[in-house]
């Protein structure tokens, strides 16, 4: 009786321990993610201080953008130990746009390691708006950094396949497992994009010239736009963000998505040039590795704790989202996410 006892405690640990591995791993290897009463109070505060503010515009040179409701606004926070907190308009699927650039260097790096994708991209910031020509023909790299739009579609050009739509799937596989679900095109986006490129087009041929662009030209535009493309909704885009935070690893789905040795190397690039021409100052003000996409979206890791994302389509001069910076800022500053703070290990 007793034995057939201990025999059921042991089936009932062995089926638990597979039915909630996530739960298990994620919790031994997340020490100093937030509690969800200590964030939740501060996210409803940062979502009504912000949520009439309109100031800002609608990105409109990729016409699709230009009509997006600009009052669309939803916050996601997801912790290394899958916490999730979402407040306002969360389903929406918006474009990742330029944030798909963190994910697309995170698999280069897979595929080449960090000091090959540091000597073929770099990583200085250009100081200049991300889509910038005179950026291209000045910097010494001409690609500048991963997170500008020439260094991206250098970066892009990296990825291994035997033709395009191999290489298209590789990376938004890649997308989906960082973020644990299946993401998709959004086709109206790819199409509204692909017919005003032309910009991209011309620094792609600049940086051919300047024999920094590793595939034909034209294919790396055309994949980078449909990166671009790939629709995430706030919680998806703060997913993709926690397994930056929490070492490479999926908190949801436990898998090792990017590799632990190359996450110091993503976080530095984000700190420098996440932002663009802004990113000085969003290293003053809020201290976190952030990226930001032209769809509205901007993602902020806080390195072991999680990550937040904040979907809201008016963007300022830099072509940043004024409601995602405002949230995230005083997200960051309440509970002391900032990492140049001692107080965000626990120095008080
Ligand atoms: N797809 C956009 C472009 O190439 C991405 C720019 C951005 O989000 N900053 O212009």
């Amino acid at each position: 009786m007793y034995r057939n006892r201990v025999c059921m405690r042991v089936l009932a640990a062995i089926l638990a321990a597979a039915i909630f591995p996530v739960v298990s791993l994620a919790q031994s290897t997340s020490p100093v993610a937030p509690r969800r009463q200590q964030v939740e109070a501060i996210v409803r505060e940062a979502f009504d201080k912000y949520k009439s503010d309109t100031t800002g515009k609608n990105a409109d040179y990729i016409p699709y953008l230009a009509q997006v409701n600009p009052k669309l606004f939803g916050i996601a926070i997801v912790t290394t130990d899958n916490q999730v907190l979402t407040m306002g308009d969360v389903n929406y699927s918006f474009s990742i746009q330029s944030i798909s650039k963190v994910f697309t260097l995170a698999l280069a790096m897979e595929e080449l390691g960090p000091e090959k994708a540091f000597q073929r991209i770099g990583s200085e910031p250009t100081g200049r708006a991300f889509n910038s020509v005179n950026a291209v023909v000045d910097m010494p790299t001409h690609t500048g950094n991963p997170f500008v739009n020439a260094g991206a579609i250098a970066t892009t050009s990296l990825i291994n396949g035997k033709n395009e739509d191999e290489k298209w799937n590789t990376i938004l596989a890649f997308y989906s497992k960082a973020s644990g679900e299946k993401l998709a095109l959004i086709d109206e986006v790819y199409k509204s994009e692909a017919a005003t490129n032309t910009g991209n087009k011309a620094l792609a041929m600049l940086l051919a010239k300047y024999e920094r662009i590793y595939s034909d030209p034209f294919e790396a535009v055309d994949i980078y736009t449909k990166q671009c493309s790939v629709g995430v909704n706030a919680e998806q885009l703060a997913r993709m963000g926690a397994t930056l935070a929490n070492n490479g690893v999926n908190p949801a789905t436990g898998e090792q998505v990017i590799k632990r040795e190359d996450i110091p190397y993503i976080l530095s690039a984000m700190t420098m040039a996440g932002l663009y021409d802004a990113s000085g100052s969003w290293a003053w003000h809020v201290g976190l590795p952030a990226k930001s996409g032209v769809g509205g979206g901007i993602v902020a890791v806080a390195p072991g704790k999680g990550a937040i994302a904040v979907f809201s389509p008016r963007l300022d001069e830099a072509g940043n989202s004024v409601k995602a910076q405002k949230v995230i800022e005083y997200v960051a500053d309440h509970l002391d996410y900032n990492i140049f703070s001692p107080g965000s290990v626990g120095l008080k």
